[in-house]
């Protein structure tokens, strides 16, 4: 009650004092601090995700603007040399707007992500994108076999019928699909998603399973630390490769968690947001799981 009531007034705090509780969760504003901290995780052994945060659009122009700077985003990265993925997310590429056009956007990203040999990661959005998004993911799997990501939801009733679909439909030795595997972070209704948190969990564990043991590749974006453990109970049953899966986290989140993965000697990826458009992003993820809040409130007073 206390979080809903703290996540609720949060957006209408002062910024500068928002920042100071968010900036735990993002790179900066900026591509160079981003950099930075892509920079700081490669020196431990661990890689980046990029995000460049966006306000939600509503004209097709301004998903074009997007699309020229994820390209240039690529091209400064590509030149530095850090070890990193990208994060994107359909709906700054107009995919409410018009599908054709964002697919268009996106391919364009695409093609001059595979050109520096950069993987693409399509994030999932909220249930009105999944049908949308699995399609946009299907398209460019055609053509980018390699190069092209997609996210599925433990808490979406469809998604493990989704993914055995796209198994079959999509699934090469040469070109494995490549899934990273969350909770969900939206709020849905409960008759297409599962509401309590055990239920989530344990279809966390049957998706991961259905995944490993037909070696698709597996990005593993958890911060709970039964899953964790469960999951590396199922790489072992499945003797899945270090090349096979990952680990990944959320900038700023369970740093001690991930450096124990790490020194297990699993690969892990950390998702480095970043932009001027923080402020947006962090309100709203704060409403939109207002458990949150327990850990921003937790970082005002410990330290470390
Ligand atoms: C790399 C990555 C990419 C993601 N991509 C997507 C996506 O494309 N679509 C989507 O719907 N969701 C995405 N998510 C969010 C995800 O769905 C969950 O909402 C989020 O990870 C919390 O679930 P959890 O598995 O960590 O378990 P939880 O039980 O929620 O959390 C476990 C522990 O981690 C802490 N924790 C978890 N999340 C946060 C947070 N944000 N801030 C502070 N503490 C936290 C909690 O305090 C708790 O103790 C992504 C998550 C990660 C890690």
């Amino acid at each position: 009650m206390i979080n809903k009531v703290v996540a609720g007034t949060l957006p209408h705090m002062p910024k500068k004092l928002v920042w100071l509780i968010s900036k735990r969760y993002v790179a900066g504003e900026h591509l160079n601090d981003a950099i930075k901290v892509i920079e700081q995780l490669n020196s431990n052994g661990i890689k980046g995700t990029v995000d460049l945060l966006g306000e939600f659009i509503t004209t097709i122009d301004e998903a074009d603007i997007n699309k020229h700077r994820y390209i240039d985003i690529i091209r400064k990265l590509s030149k530095q040399k850090v070890d990193c993925s990208f994060s994107i997310k359909p709906t700054s590429f107009g995919l409410l707007i018009n599908k054709e056009r964002c697919y268009g956007f996106v391919r364009e990203v695409l093609v001059y992500a595979t050109l520096k040999g950069k993987f693409v990661r399509i994030d999932m959005e909220d249930s009105q994108c999944t049908s949308d998004e699995i399609e946009l993911f299907l398209r460019l799997k055609d053509e980018f076999p390699k190069n092209v990501g997609l996210v599925f939801q433990a808490y979406m009733k469809r998604t493990y019928n989704d993914i055995s679909n796209l198994l079959l439909q999509s699934h090469t030795e040469k070109a494995p699909l490549n899934f990273r595997l969350c909770k969900g972070i939206y709020v849905e209704p409960a008759y297409i998603a599962y509401k309590d948190f055990h239920q989530v969990r344990h279809h966390f564990l049957e998706d991961l399973d259905l995944m490993l043991k037909n070696g698709v590749y597996a990005a593993i974006a958890t911060h709970d630390p039964f899953l964790v453990r469960e999951a590396i109970d199922l790489i072992n049953r499945y003797e899945v490769p270090k090349d096979k899966y990952e680990f990944q986290m959320l900038y700023g989140v369970a740093p001690s968690l991930r450096n124990e993965i790490v020194k297990a000697g699993h690969n892990m990826r950390v998702y480095v947001p970043f932009g001027k458009y923080w402020f947006g992003y962090c309100s709203r993820r704060i409403k939109e799981n207002p458990k949150m809040v327990n850990d921003i409130v937790k970082a005002l007073f410990v330290r470390g």
